[in-house]
């Protein structure tokens, strides 16, 4: 049933650029895009409608073994045959897939925007657009994918700085005294901003698979955490309440 587009180019160096997904019914954009990001250099993966960009995205996961290169980036439609963009989103971010995501969509409304931004996707982008603006969004949330995976010495966000490795963080200039806890939670949350996450992710991540506890602890520490790094907790400007879904740093 599965069958995945060969990448283009498979030297060494173009899996150093990347691998990106476009899931895109209409034909004539997806074959640009497709087109474009090739001879950009990377590495392109198409699939027609969502259902088969899921499949995708499991096989790779699944294979990532297997000489396979991970996916770096995934180009997603909103209105889509079989599984949807928002669809799609939810369900990858609810794997736990931290691709990033560049949504496409022929509506503009700010609501779309929100609720894209909500379900897990990185950025938007409204059609028609140009193939410059394309390339320039794809390399932007590369560039931030890369800088979230590579061994970091401080991840900065406005006033906030943290030190992984002395596992300090500096707020207005100012140490903050984080438990074990919080330093993890804000860590998670710096490495991938805007990234939305469920109570039930930040459970897993951060207390790890066998806690037996409820989410509520998970809003307990989130509590906590603001108490120590907004200037008004009740009006958090970094930690932000995701209604319905969870938590979003930025
Ligand atoms: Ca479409």
């Amino acid at each position: 049933m599965l069958t995945v587009d060969a990448p283009a180019v498979t030297s060494q160096n173009n899996t150093q650029i990347g691998q990106i997904l476009i899931v895109e019914d209409e034909e004539l954009i997806r074959e640009t895009i497709a087109l474009t990001l090739r001879e950009e250099g990377y590495e392109v993966l198409t699939a027609a409608d969502g259902r088969r960009g899921l499949d995708i995205v499991h096989t790779i996961s699944q294979s990532n073994s297997e000489n396979r290169p991970p996916l770096d980036l995934i180009i997603l439609d909103l209105m889509l045959p079989f599984v949807n963009g928002l669809d799609f989103c939810r369900v990858i971010r609810r794997e736990g897939c931290g691709t990033p995501i560049l949504m496409l969509s022929a509506k503009g409304s700010e609501m779309d925007r929100v609720v894209g931004l909500e379900v897990g996707a990185d950025d938007y982008l409204t059609k028609p657009f140009g193939m410059r603006e394309l390339v320039a969004r794809c390399r932007a949330l590369l560039r931030r994918q890369r800088i979230g995976v590579s061994p970091a010495t401080s991840l900065k966000f406005r006033e906030i700085v943290l030190y992984p490795n002395e596992c300090r963080v500096i707020v207005r200039e100012v140490e903050a005294n984080l438990s074990p806890k919080e330093f993890r939670i804000l860590e998670l949350f710096m490495n991938h901003p805007r990234r939305v996450w469920s109570r039930e992710q930040l459970l897993e991540k951060i207390w790890g698979i066998d806690f037996i506890g409820d989410s509520k602890t998970v809003d307990v520490h989130i509590r906590w955490l603001r108490e120590k790094i907004e200037l008004d907790p009740s009006h958090p400007e970094y930690l932000l309440t995701v209604r319905g879904f969870g938590y979003r740093f930025g």
